[in-house]
C-alpha cells in the first residue's frame, strides 16, 4: 500500500448526493473491483498503483473543516462519495473521527455511507447527531461474491451486527443494495430482503450497475477469473438493451411491498 500524508485547500465541497460531501481520503484500500470513483480518481491525481494499493491521507482536513463550518451554511453531510471514510487507514488516522467532532460541534445533519464496521467505533459521536444515518452497503449477503469484489471490506455480517449496534442508540439505518452484480446480487433476494426487514431497516436504496468509462476492463478480469461461466450473459446484460434490470426490479418492489420495507430505487 503507498500512503501518502498531503495537505487540502478545501473539504466541504457541494454535492448532488446531499448539500456538502466530504472525502477525507483519496483513494481507497476496500479495493472494489466495481468502484465508480477509481476513474475520477485516476483523472485528478497522477496515481498508477493499482485500484485499493494507494491512498492519499489529507491530514489538515480537520484544520481545513474547522475553518469552513464556520462560515458555510449549515446544510446535510455526505461521508464519502469517492472513498469510504472508514477504509483500514483510519483506525491509524483518526481523520474521519475529527471530522465528526467538528460536524458534531455545529450540528450539521450527516449521512454516512460505508463498507466497513469500524464506524462504530465513532457511536458516541453519531448517537450525539440531531440528524444522522448511517447506510451499509451490501451488493449480496453471501460472503463468497463478497470477498471477491469488495475485498478489503467488513464481512456482511459485521456490517449486519453494526446495524443492529446502531439501531440500538437511536442512529437511523439503511441499506444500499447497489450495485446489483448482474446474475450475483439476484441470487436469493428473498432472503436478502427478508433479512433486512428481520433488522427492520429504516430504509434501502437499490441501483443497477452502471458502466463508467473504464470499467468493464476491470470487472471482466474478475468475472472472467472467478465466473467465467457468466461473461456472456454479463456482457449481453451490460452490452445490450434488455430487461434484466427491469425484471430485478419488480421482485424487489414486491418484496418489499410484501416485507413493509421502505425502499427507494435509483434506477
Ligand atoms: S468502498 Fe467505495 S470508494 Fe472504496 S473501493 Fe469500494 S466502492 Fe470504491
Amino acid at each position: 500500500m503507498f500512503v501518502n500524508e498531503v495537505t487540502c485547500k478545501s473539504l466541504l465541497n457541494r454535492s448532488r448526493l446531499a448539500d456538502y460531501c466530504i472525502n477525507p481520503y483519496v483513494g481507497c484500500g476496500h479495493a472494489c473491483r466495481y468502484c465508480y470513483a477509481e476513474s475520477y480518481t485516476r483523472r485528478f491525481t497522477k496515481h498508477k498503483e493499482p485500484w485499493g494499493q494507494f491512498v492519499d491521507v489529507k491530514v489538515n482536513a480537520p484544520e481545513i473543516l474547522e475553518k469552513e463550518v464556520q462560515r458555510r451554511k449549515r446544510g446535510k453531510v455526505f461521508i464519502s462519495s469517492l472513498t469510504d471514510a472508514y477504509q483500514p487507514l483510519e483506525s491509524k488516522y483518526g481523520i474521519t473521527r475529527k471530522i465528526l467532532k467538528i460536524l458534531l460541534d455545529f450540528q450539521f445533519p450527516l449521512s454516512i455511507q460505508t463498507k466497513s464496521s469500524s464506524v462504530l467505533r465513532d457511536l458516541d459521536l453519531l448517537s450525539k447527531f440531531e440528524d444522522c444515518e448511517v447506510g451499509f452497503t451490501i451488493t449480496s449477503m453471501d460472503e463468497s461474491i463478497r470477498k471477491i469484489f469488495e475485498p478489503h471490506s467488513s464481512p456482511t455480517s459485521e456490517r449486519l451486527d453494526a446495524i443492529e449496534k446502531l439501531k440500538e442508540k437511536g442512529v437511523t439505518t439503511y441499506v444500499f443494495f447497489g450495485p446489483i452484480l448482474p446474475l450475483l446480487s439476484d441470487r436469493n433476494l428473498e432472503e436478502y430482503f427478508q433479512t433486512l426487514a428481520d433488522l427492520k431497516i429504516d430504509f434501502v436504496y437499490v441501483d443497477r450497475l452502471n458502466l463508467k468509462p473504464g470499467l468493464w476492463n476491470t470487472l471482466e478480469k474478475t468475472v472472467r477469473t472467478k465466473y467465467p461461466q457468466l461473461v456472456s450473459e454479463w456482457q449481453t446484460v451490460l452490452g445490450s438493451k434488455n430487461d434484466y434490470y427491469e425484471r430485478v426490479r419488480t421482485v424487489i418492489q414486491d418484496l418489499c411491498a410484501r416485507k413493509k420495507i421502505q425502499c427507494e430505487m435509483c434506477y
